[in-house]
């Protein structure tokens, strides 16, 4: 096999990237947007000894998972969907195959004891338009004219592409205003090599159950020029509640600055989940999907099953979403995050939700819990330390070995863990099963339809000795 030959292949399974994985005479190909059971014509784009990477040129046969007209016209070349063209029952079904996988795989769970604790992964009634954030980027095409839109796969060239089909409505009114705006007073665009011209990205939020929108331009300077002009319009737009200006001078791929300036309005939009309410600025980590995260942590709340007298960790806290739910029905609630301006949100939010028995702390998991665990058997005579359950929704790298431990150490009766990586949470189940630990229930949750991605929340109780 050989870089630009062509092939038909018969897609037989699918890779962890989404990609369809087909057989030519026994040599394997990876091809992007081809499905399972579609028959394909594809021409091979890098041929290794054993395996290559395809491009796919023509469907010969469509498989049954085939959608006849994918909803985004740009769903292939952009970087962002890599599933849409899959009909969302085969989506779903795929994603709960990749966690049972993992899970037998890596975590080596039987197979009979997750035909037991499985649950059927909890989708979406309409995997579109479930985005309530977006960071567009800002860029110049051929002709000169200001585009946004939204990066090809594994470049940084920009699609033009105001309309979404993950994001709202209201992005695309934002969106051409913006353009228009630039246009009209000879606003510059970034340029990322050249490391020149002024508007660099825009971030759009949008509060679902408020209807609050918050828009957020980044610029490459201190000043937008006649942003009088812009905000004159965009604040005419139904829920607009904060428009502010992100200064990033940096020559860096991270899209926000840290300073943030007031343009209109007030610098944070409010929403909530369940009965809780965020405040959410530009620069805030905040669930992307609100209607599934309700259902994930629904979950997390009903796995933790708890009555009113425990004493909760909740670790990788983030902005303490999952702490104020569960402070709610627990007594005492410890929130753990990295980041300290999120525990400042975290803080904020418990206030303004008069919630008093949620305590944060700023560091690192692996290392505030295990000292809290020496500390107080110090300070109590060699007791040890307990809590009643322990969650966990660490990113996708998961949870260290001496996390775990401490964990362990610390003999809760049950460990809630939520998971962006079914691959890592596989390993962590794996070590809490040989410690003592056992898998009770695991549901997989859609927080990201259309994309290769798949959240997980599942519970451990303690096995009594
Ligand atoms: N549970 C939160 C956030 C989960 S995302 C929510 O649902 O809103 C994972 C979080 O872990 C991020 O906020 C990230 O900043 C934080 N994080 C990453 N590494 C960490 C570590 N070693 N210790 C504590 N927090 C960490």
């Amino acid at each position: 096999m050989q870089k630009n030959d062509l092939v038909t292949v018969a897609i037989e399974d699918i890779g962890v990237g989404g990609e369809g994985i087909g057989k030519v005479d026994g040599y394997t190909l990876f091809i992007k947007d081809a499905i399972i059971g579609d028959v394909v014509e594809a021409k091979i784009v890098k041929a290794k000894k054993n395996y290559g990477y395809a491009r796919l040129m023509n469907i010969v046969t469509p498989s049954e998972n085939r959608v006849e007209k994918p909803v985004c016209p740009m769903a292939r070349r952009c970087g962002g969907c890599q599933i849409q063209e899959m009909k969302y029952g085969a989506q779903l079904a795929f994603k709960e195959g990749k966690v049972r996988g993992n899970l037998e795989r890596i975590g080596e769970v039987p197979t009979e004891l997750l035909d037991k604790v499985m649950q059927p992964i909890v989708g979406m009634e309409e995997p579109f338009h479930y985005r309530n954030k977006a960071q567009f980027p800002i860029g110049t095409d051929k002709e000169g004219h200001i585009i946004t839109g939204f990066y090809a796969g594994r470049t940084h060239s920009i699609i033009p592409n105001t309309d979404c089909a993950l994001g709202v409505a209201v992005n695309q009114k934002i969106l051409e205003i913006i353009l228009h705006f630039m246009e009209n007073n000879h606003i510059s665009a970034y340029d990322e090599e050249k490391h020149k011209g002024l508007v660099r990205h825009v971030l759009i939020r949008y509060g679902f159950k408020t209807d609050e929108i918050m828009v957020c331009l980044v610029i490459n300077g201190e000043k937008l020029p006649h942003a009088e002009k812009l905000v004159d319009k965009l604040c005419k737009i139904s829920g607009m509640t904060s428009i502010t200006i992100s200064v990033n001078k940096a020559k860096t791929n991270v899209i926000m600055g840290n300073e943030i300036k007031l343009l209109w309005g007030q610098t944070y939009i409010t929403d909530y989940i369940g009965n809780v309410k965020y405040q959410i600025s530009p620069l805030s980590f905040y669930q992307v999907n609100p209607v599934q995260t309700e259902k994930l942590y629904g979950l997390a709340l009903d796995y933790a099953d708890l009555n009113g007298n425990e004493t909760v960790w909740d670790l990788y806290c983030g902005i303490g979403t999952i702490s104020l739910f569960l402070a709610q029905n627990a007594k005492q609630v410890y929130g753990v995050e990295i980041v300290p301006q999120a525990i400042d949100d975290a803080r904020n939010n418990a206030k303004i939700n008069d919630i008093t028995n949620a305590e944060f702390y700023v560091g690192k998991a692996e290392e505030v819990l295990p000292e809290y665990y020496r500390e107080y058997q110090e300070s109590h005579g060699g007791e040890t330390a307990h809590a009643d359950v322990i969650v966990v929704d660490p990113p996708r790298k998961g949870c260290e070995e001496s996390l775990l431990q401490t964990i362990v150490d610390m003999q809760p009766e049950k460990v809630v863990y939520v998971s962006c990586d079914s691959a890592t949470l596989a390993s962590d189940v794996k070590f809490l099963r040989e410690s003592g630990y056992e898998l009770k229930k695991i549901t997989p949750v859609d927080q990201f339809p259309n994309t290769v991605h798949v959240e997980v929340v599942c519970c451990l109780h303690r096995v009594n000795s």
